[in-house]
């Protein structure tokens, strides 16, 4: 995975606005063992605004990601969009803020990764219910799955 893709140099940016366009797709996911998202396409926008003191990141993500089915274990297309913020703030600076999430940083950094971000807020966009809508589940699947459920609970009727 070519980390430094999802990277802002902010030491090297001015005070003011910028724009990144990302996008994060199947091997930003392969990168990770406990991924529940298996495929993706999802595009990534940030808007991040340099102040003196600290950084104000806005995320926006849309697209689509493929997921497993809760019910019959079949791929599952569910859309992805979402927003976030999130503040960066320097060590030496009070940190009060309930209403976003922030980051501290040291001062001798010179940029920020944003995989980790970028991976969970993919997650947290994912619905509660995954499952295919009815009737659209893989039946074959699913008659196995309950064979093996029998077959797992046949000790216990002993
Ligand atoms: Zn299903």
């Amino acid at each position: 995975m070519k980390e430094e893709l999802y990277v802002i140099p902010f030491k090297g940016l001015s005070v003011g606005v910028h724009s990144f366009e990302w996008h994060i797709g199947k091997d930003f996911f392969a990168a990770y063992e406990m991924s529940e998202i298996v495929d993706a396409d999802i595009s990534v926008k940030i808007r991040m605004i340099k102040h003196v003191q600290f950084l104000e990141i806005g995320f926006s993500l849309e697209g689509w990601a493929e997921v497993r089915c809760d019910r019959c274990l079949d791929p599952l297309a569910v859309d992805i969009a979402t927003e976030a913020a999130l503040y960066v703030k320097f060590e030496e600076g009070s940190v009060e803020d309930d209403e976003h999430d922030v980051i501290v940083l040291s001062r001798n950094e010179n940029e920020l990764s944003l995989t980790s971000c970028l991976y969970e807020y993919a997650h947290l966009a994912l619905p509660v219910r995954r499952v295919h809508p009815e009737g659209k589940c893989n039946r074959d699947m699913i008659t196995r799955l309950e064979q093996y459920l029998v077959k797992s609970a046949e000790p216990l009727q002993r």
